[in-house]
């Protein structure tokens, strides 16, 4: 199960900068998921909730924020969801669009609590750590 990899990937990570924090809880962390990684949503929670077991992620909530594919025009640099772009620009008429995004892979903030307080951080990317 795709998912369920990807998701303990995910919790190793995070519980690994939950430990670097000092903290004694995590509460939600926020993911960033490209629509061309395959990588369902639902499931990616559901393998969320089963790779936090017997971990400090445990009764966290992953949110996940779906990203789309961009198109953007190399004639004048507008950008474009890929299922809005209408197969030329829309802004100069230009056939010629350049492809980006849709492969993110990335834990973007956690939530936790630290000693009774609560601190949030901004993860860096793990893109490459998790893509597998
Ligand atoms: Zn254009």
């Amino acid at each position: 199960m795709h998912e369920y990899s990807i998701a303990r990937s995910l919790v190793e990570v995070v519980c690994e900068e939950a430990r670097r924090a000092g903290a004694v809880r995590v509460n939600y962390v926020e993911a960033r998921v490209g629509v061309m990684t395959m990588v369902d949503a639902w499931l990616l929670q559901e393998a969320w909730v089963i790779a936090c077991e017997g971990t400090t992620c445990e009764g966290s909530a992953l949110v996940v924020e779906k990203c789309p594919v961009w198109m953007t025009c190399r004639g004048c640099g507008h950008r474009e969801s890929e299922d809005v772009w209408p197969g030329h620009c829309p802004v100069c008429g230009g056939a010629d669009g350049r492809v980006s995004g849709g492969d993110e892979l990335d834990l973007t903030r956690m939530d936790v609590d630290i000693n009774g307080g609560s601190a949030t951080d901004d993860l860096l990317s793990v893109a490459a750590a998790t893509r597998t």
